[in-house]
């Protein structure tokens, strides 16, 4: 049982109640003042358990701190979702693609977008580091290519060479690219995926 502000208030009454053979009325107005029930989660909990705002009666929100936290923390998550979703289904709209592709071409689109590659290669410098040594191995005739993906055995044009750790850049899995959105919509980016390497002394970070 969790002990709610409520029972806790309730078991001090009812002991007050036993000993003095009446309600504390006078403590129960106090108690009203410097406490007030969550809209929330309903729970009678003190003033300094709400987030204060100048505009609120008593000076404080009607939320108390741990249902606002709760909140927020939720929306966030439904909100980057829904975020990247509107922004996926806003890109793949034809004129935009089209837009898109034609700016490309343009002296300005192709500096962006060289521009953005690099960038890219620098946040990712693992993943990317990862990149180049399984292309080298390859090339080099140390690491073997299938012509077939490994999860699912059927043949694509393309075949990625995907990385369960990217601390260990040879071993990969060659996986078609249906396959390897599967795996990462499945377990997220990868061991080091998201680390960032430290040029100076080659060590990485997990954020
Ligand atoms: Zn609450
Ligand atoms: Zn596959
Ligand atoms: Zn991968």
């Amino acid at each position: 049982m969790t002990l709610t502000w409520m029972t806790i208030y309730l078991l001090v009454d009812s002991i007050l109640v036993s000993v003095y053979g009446k309600s504390t009325h006078r403590m129960e107005i106090r108690g009203m003042s410097d406490s007030k029930n969550c809209f929330k989660c309903g729970e009678l909990k003190p003033l300094s358990m709400f987030y204060k705002h100048k505009q609120m009666k008593d000076g404080r929100v009607n939320k108390c701190k741990e249902c606002n936290k709760a909140d927020v923390s939720g929306n966030y998550r439904a909100n980057i979702y829904h975020y990247k979703k509107y922004e996926k289904s806003r890109a793949t709209l034809s004129h935009r693609v089209k837009a898109r592709a034609d700016y490309t071409k343009t002296d300005e689109g192709k500096a962006a977008g060289s521009k953005a590659k690099k960038a890219w290669r620098e946040r990712n410098a693992v993943k990317n580091g990862a990149s180049i040594i399984v292309g080298n191995a390859v090339r080099d005739g140390r690491l073997i290519k299938p012509d077939y993906c490994e999860s699912c055995r059927n043949k694509p044009n393309r075949l990625h060479g995907h990385h369960d750790n990217y601390a260990f850049a040879l071993q990969v899995r060659w996986l078609c690219p249906g396959c390897h959105t599967k795996w990462h919509k499945e377990n997220g980016p990868g061991i080091n995926g998201e680390s960032t390497l430290n040029l100076s002394d080659g060590t990485l970070t997990n954020e």
